[in-house]
């Protein structure tokens, strides 16, 4: 399995509780290597722009308003098949519905405050990847 990079945001219910740090380790136990971090605070305009695809559906707006209610970490990770390796410890957007060990069944509170986000694809990886960082940012 090739070594590939995906993009994951440590978000603002997770700061909030100081969580980056035991997030981090579930992401590096589950065999990923954090080769690009920063914490921020979104723009609204950046977390508009970020959750683009999402525009039409009704939580919209709720969640824009979440994204920026307090800083966030964006991370690019790093390991073999990086996608789905991230998606699988992440668990299922709805804590209610994700599995024992996961970090959204761990930390999560709703389904909308679910304490991260993974690229969904290798093609949306590189294009999150490339709203928040510069290549020379990263260091694999
Ligand atoms: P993410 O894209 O953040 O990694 P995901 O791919 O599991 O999560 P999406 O369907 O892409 O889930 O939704 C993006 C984000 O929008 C979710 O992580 C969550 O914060 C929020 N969200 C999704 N569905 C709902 C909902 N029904 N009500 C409120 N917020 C929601
Ligand atoms: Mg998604």
């Amino acid at each position: 399995m090739a070594v590939t990079r995906t993009f994951s945001i440590i978000k603002p219910d997770a700061t909030r509780r100081n969580l980056t740090g035991a997030v981090t380790a579930m992401l590096e136990d589950a065999g990923l290597r954090v080769v690009a971090s920063k914490r921020i605070h979104m723009t609204r305009e950046q977390a508009e722009g970020f959750y683009a695809v999402h525009r039409e559906r009704p939580f919209f707006s709720e969640l824009v308003d979440f994204m920026i209610s307090a800083p966030v970490v964006v991370q690019v990770l790093e390991g073999e098949d990086a996608v789905k390796r991230n998606r699988d410890v992440m668990g299922a957007t709805n804590p209610a519905d994700a599995a024992e060990g996961t970090i959204r069944k761990t930390y999560a509170e709703s389904i909308e405050a679910n304490s991260v986000h993974g690229s969904d694809s290798d093609e949306n990886a590189a294009i999150e990847i490339a709203f928040f960082f510069k290549p020379e940012e990263i260091v694999g």
